[in-house]
């Protein structure tokens, strides 16, 4: 199976490659095959992304909303009429069953774009009376603008972040995960084929070195990182120094709590979609599931009978339903945790091994009695394993709840839509459900707090990161000076 782009980079609207640049192997994760080769970019390519990014970008700020507007419809339209062999792609490139790419990764990226398509046009400024003078503002573009992806969901987030970036007259450099490169380029492709000039949408590889040298380009006026905490804060520190705008798209470690009047079949196919879709490699993923103690015997049950309904095998399979994990590294980070646990104490309920297919496979793996000092209850496994805890009241688990550097995305699930509410204020997270889990349309804004990150993505809470505010002073009299 061979996935090779025509080169490894895009830039100016054409694909460009330097060989001096290291290699980056792409794996297929279901059998370790090498699908494709890319180098990582160069000095001389990154400089010519950021070149051709700030030659259009002034030019793309100055036409009217609803022309830029346009365009991204007409990319969002191309993505549909291909998404079966995007997703086939995104497939090979994650590892992630085509059951979910065909439904999960494009299309919400379509949406993406035809979201912002559609908001672009109707941001407009206030207009401030102050007597016989006024004010009015102007929203602007910030300029060039980096995205860097992570590798669990590589194409929608370079939508989710593109999209934005370009409707409000931004110009974007994208630098995916060196784990996933080929989504990325595709959206590149597919952007010049519907009408966007040349250099607004450029897509350089590398490692985190090649993100290193964007950030801190001084042509750079934002960064959007989708990553871990750890490369959050050194993104962040980094854009500091030029007091760059940032979104911080970061880790979770996030609670789903369930009380005892929940139902047991929502809340119990709410925790697996959690925990195992994309083999539980979802930031917002719900890991740390709080059960009531009245509702714990049959919830365990009835998620053991489920979990193990699951199919694991060949993704390009439709009818499977998890695929192996991305990388060799991190099966093992997952194996290691699931050990972890079982020496802390954790009661192994299902799963825990690699199943039939071994390989990068991990299977459904759920561990009760769980105790909030074990490390599966503190740290992010980024793999299929949950982690149940107990608790006998809401004031105790809301504590529980909050009691973690991480505040990215949190869950309830209860009869009592009194409680969810009074629930729900006082956890403290940036993404939350009452009755549901992980859904994130692009209508509604996405992000953490905390360590978890800053900014969001999605919704029109996006426009206050890709854009900025110019106040015009207008004097309409005289000028009052005292001298
Ligand atoms: P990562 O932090 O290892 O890498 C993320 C990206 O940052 C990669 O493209 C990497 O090359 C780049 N990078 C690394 N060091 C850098 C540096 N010093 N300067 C600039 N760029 C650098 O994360 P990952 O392993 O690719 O992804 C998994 C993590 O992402 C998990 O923690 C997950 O929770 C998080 N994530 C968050 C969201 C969200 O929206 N909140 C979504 C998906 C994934």
């Amino acid at each position: 199976m061979i996935a090779q782009p025509k080169a490894s980079h895009f830039v100016d609207g054409a694909y460009v490659d330097d060989t001096a640049g290291a290699v980056i192997e792409v794996i297929y994760p279901a059998t370790g095959a090498v699908i494709a080769r890319l180098h990582e970019a160069t000095p001389a390519v990154i400089e010519a992304a950021l070149a051709s990014a700030t030659r259009a970008q002034t030019a793309w700020a100055a036409l009217r909303p609803v022309d830029r507007a346009r365009i991204l419809r007409r990319a969002a339209d191309i993505i549909r009429d291909r998404n079966a062999d995007l997703a086939r792609l995104e497939t090979l490139d994650t590892g992630k069953p085509l059951q979910e790419t065909l439904v999960a990764d494009w299309p919400s990226g379509a949406d993406a774009l035809e979201y912002f398509a559609g908001l672009a046009p109707t941001i407009t400024g206030q207009t401030i009376p102050l007597g016989r003078d006024f004010v009015y503002t102007i929203r602007e573009a910030l300029g060039v603008c980096v995205g860097i992806g992570a590798w669990n969901y590589p194409s929608q987030i370079a939508c989710w972040k593109s999209a934005p970036a370009l409707a409000l007259g931004n110009a974007m450099v994208f630098k995916p995960s060196e784990v996933t490169p080929l989504g990325a380029l595709q959206l590149a492709e597919i952007y010049i084929e519907a009408g966007l000039p040349a250099g607004l949408f450029n897509v350089v590889q590398g490692r985190g070195g090649v993100g290193g040298s964007l950030v801190t380009d001084p042509r750079v006026a934002k960064v959007s990182l989708t990553g871990s905490v750890p490369t959050g804060q050194k993104v962040y520190a980094a854009a500091a120094g030029g007091m760059r705008h940032v979104t911080m798209e970061l880790g979770g470690k996030s609670p789903l709590i369930i009380f005892d009047d929940a139902s047991l079949e929502d809340a119990v196919g709410a925790a697996m979609l959690a925990n195992f879709y994309s083999a539980g490699q979802v930031c917002s993923n719900g890991t740390r599931v709080f059960v009531q103690k009245g509702i714990k015997a049959r919830f365990l049950a009835r998620l053991a009978e489920r979990a193990a309904t699951i199919v694991m095998g060949d993704p390009l399979d439709e009818a499977t339903q998890m695929g192996p994990l991305v990388s060799e590294l991190q099966r093992d980070k997952v194996l290691a945790y699931v050990q972890g646990a079982v020496a802390e104490g954790a009661r192994l309920v299902c799963g825990g091994g690699q199943g039939a297919q071994a390989g990068l496979f991990v299977e459904p793996t759920v561990f009760a009695d769980v105790t909030d000092g074990m490390t599966l209850a503190r740290e992010e496994v980024f793999g299929p394993v949950m982690a149940v805890l107990d608790f006998d009241d809401e004031s105790e688990v809301v504590a529980r709840a909050n009691d973690t550097q991480f505040g990215l995305a949190a869950g309830v699930f209860t009869a009592d839509l009194t409680r969810a509410h009074r629930v729900i204020a006082a956890l403290q997270a940036g993404t939350c459900w009452i009755n549901a889990y992980n859904l994130t349309p692009v209508e509604s804004p996405f992000g953490g707090v905390k360590a978890s990150g800053v900014g969001r993505e999605n919704g029109h809470a996006a426009v206050e990161h890709y854009s900025q505010i110019k106040s015009v002073y207008v004097g309409m009299g005289p000028v009052d000076a005292p001298y």
